[in-house]
């Protein structure tokens, strides 16, 4: 049964908090989930047809997204993509169990090994020894993604949820910027998945403008099985520059991360008239996802690198 955002405070209350912090943290739940609640109100993220599947790796966010959801009388199913990272998955995919479990969600579980024959750290290495140097990231974000939106379509979802946050959201669009790739930028965004292809799920994110730290503070707060360290794989350069980079504008600048989104957002219907309206995706010749070129990025990954002869089968 969902708690009560007073039964939290109560339960917590006996072990560290003092009686005088008691309203100010209930007031804290009550304006976090709020706060998601107006956020897929105000970018109208759900139809009452929809059919919602929500993508979760067990980590603070996808945690949060899946209590909130269910709080607010969402009707949806789960997904994880096991990616094998030793026992930060392992971890992860115990919690998320047990969370779902705790929520009555129907958790649809995914490894890698069984849609790619391998592991995230074995296709890695096999691209390192082919002379193609991924990040661990981009490879597990590519193929993540690729998973999440056949498995969507096989159950006939209509919405994909992902846990995104603010902090995530701003640094992408820092990221795309220094990149020069406004098309990234055009197609990013609270809703993504603007190209209409009857092959793309739309994905959209409750937490687009809810603060990281806001999501480690609720998620403790709530006491949601969650394991707060980082994944051994993340080697992110660029973004954990990023990411410095922003948060110590922000020491001196308090809420840069959310004018850089509500700057973003005031351009984008701009940006998707001059970039990604233009162009209807097309589809992948060997997978028939859609995808911006011949070739999806995920059978770039597997096919042409010769990981996998063919696109890979979800299977059930
Ligand atoms: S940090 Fe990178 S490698 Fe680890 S789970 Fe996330 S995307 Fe995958
Ligand atoms: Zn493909």
């Amino acid at each position: 049964m969902l708690k009560t955002a007073l039964q939290i405070q109560i339960s917590n209350n006996c072990t560290t908090n003092s009686v005088q912090t008691l309203p100010k943290n209930l007031l804290f739940i009550e304006q976090f989930e709020q706060k998601v609640k107006q956020t897929i109100k105000r970018f109208s993220m759900f139809k009452p047809d929809d059919k919602i599947l929500v993508a979760v790796s067990g980590g603070k966010d996808s945690t949060a997204v899946l209590y909130t959801l269910k709080k607010f009388g969402y009707k949806f199913e789960a997904v994880t993509v096991d990616a094998h990272i030793g026992c930060y998955t392992e971890q992860n995919l115990k919690n998320i169990r047990k969370h779902c479990q705790n929520l009555g969600i129907i958790l649809h579980e995914i490894p890698f090994r069984k849609v790619f024959g391998a592991s995230l750290c074995f296709i890695k290495d096999t691209l390192s020894q082919k002379g193609f140097n991924l990040k661990s990231c981009t490879v597990c974000g590519v193929l993540r993604r690729y998973i999440l939106n056949k498995k969507a379509r096989e159950i006939g979802a209509t919405k994909l949820v992902t846990g995104h946050n603010l902090d995530d959201e701003s640094q992408a669009f820092f990221m795309n910027l220094m990149k020069n790739k406004l098309d990234l930028c055009a197609r990013s965004g609270p809703v993504n998945g603007m190209s209409k292809h009857k092959n793309l799920v739309q994905r959209v994110k409750p937490l687009y403008l809810t603060r990281e730290e806001d999501i480690v503070k609720y998620s403790k707060m709530m006491q949601f099985p969650v394991y707060y360290g980082k994944c051994p794989c993340s080697v992110e350069g660029f973004r954990n520059s990023i990411k410095d980079g922003l948060n110590n504008v922000e020491e001196k600048f308090p809420k840069a991360k959310e004018n850089i989104i509500n700057y973003f957002l005031n351009i984008r219907d701009k940006l998707q008239k001059n970039y990604a309206l233009n162009k209807a995706p097309d589809e992948c010749i060997h997978c028939g996802e859609p995808c911006s070129s011949e070739i999806c990025r995920a059978c770039k990954i597997l096919v042409d690198f010769k990981i996998m002869a063919e696109a890979p089968e979800i299977l059930a």
